[in-house]
């Protein structure tokens, strides 16, 4: 069976990826030339006129060095991103399950590498955080991901997976924090979970160092200020058995001035995390490792987060 041809990007759109060539990464120049096209996909193998180095057009792309022809590799992962478990995905596209879990991974590294690699300096002042439930190996197993939402634009700043404890939340407010442009300038809005609470001087404060006490002795440990830019306010449900009973609104950190300037930008009346929860729902229907009240797990703990991630549509 003939594959049908795929239209090819320009090659303008596309850059040298030697990282030792002045033009690299560099796209609408015109050093590319194809030195030959190969595979039933007619991939182009190109030669950069700069540095003379030769190297496949799917050189740093989700399909590099992928067997499986292009349609059916963009086909498992749109059936994976709609929420498809690795079987169902299997049988729907006609490939092997390994080849589905073998993309799986693929696209999920490549993803999670563009979210490295552009999510940077990012100018947000509003965060919301949650964890998610789920399980991973069995149903016995729990297994937790928690993620940073920018409630304006719905975009996910950070994600991480493990254990629901202190070094999860540290890992998560870590990496967000490292991705928005001024930590020193967020509001952000949790759960009841004291690692927040505890964390958030750390993190999104600034560090100074008390004067030591006499001549002798340890120096004493560094000691954080909120600045008036920033604050985290915890809303915590009550719940008697599953009825939710009362909603408690923690101010944290900061002063309420801050607070409300945040709800008057997103429009909110009290504060809320309804932002994270919408998302929560949404990644539950697209992971089908984490829809609610079935036998759902995930077989490994690596679901492919960054399939369904906004950033890489
Ligand atoms: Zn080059």
């Amino acid at each position: 069976m003939k594959e049908k041809n795929h239209t090819r990007p320009p090659l303008e759109s596309l850059a040298c990826v030697n990282l030792d060539c002045d033009l690299y990464g560099q796209k609408g120049g015109s050093n590319l030339i194809i030195r030959k096209v190969y595979g039933r996909d007619n991939i182009r193998y190109l030669r950069c006129r700069c540095c003379q180095q030769e190297f496949s057009e799917r050189k740093n792309t989700a399909l590099w060095n992928s067997k499986v022809p292009e349609d059916k590799a963009v086909s498992v992962a749109e059936h994976l991103a709609e929420g498809c478990g690795i079987k169902s995905t299997a049988r729907l596209v006609k490939v092997d399950p390994s080849t589905v879990r073998r993309l799986n991974r693929k696209v999920g590294r490549h993803g999670q590498q563009y979210h490295e690699q552009e999510v940077q300096n990012v100018a947000v002042s509003e965060l919301q955080a949650d964890e998610r439930h789920g399980f991973a190996g069995n149903k016995q197993q729990p297994a937790w991901e928690a993620e940073l939402i920018d409630p304006a634009s719905k975009f996910i700043l950070a994600h991480v997976q493990g254990a629901r404890d202190e070094s999860l939340i540290r890992r998560l407010l870590q990496d967000g924090a490292s991705r928005v442009r001024h930590p020193q300038e967020v509001a952000l809005f949790t759960d009841g979970l004291a690692a927040y609470r505890t964390l958030f001087p750390e993190i999104f404060g600034y560090a100074y160092y008390p004067p030591r006490q006499g001549t002798r002795g340890p120096y004493p440990k560094a000691r954080f200020r909120i600045p008036r830019t920033a604050a985290h306010v915890q809303i915590i449900k009550h719940q008697s058995g599953y009825r939710l009973k009362e909603i408690e609104i923690r101010y944290a950190h900061g002063s309420k001035k801050r607070i409300e300037q945040a709800l008057d930008r997103l429009g909110y009346n009290v504060p809320n995390t309804s932002a994270i929860e919408r998302r929560n729902g949404t990644a539950r229907l697209m992971s089908a490792a984490q829809v609610r009240k079935t036998l759902a797990f995930a077989k490994k703990g690596e679901a492919n987060v960054y399939d369904n991630l906004k950033v890489h549509r």
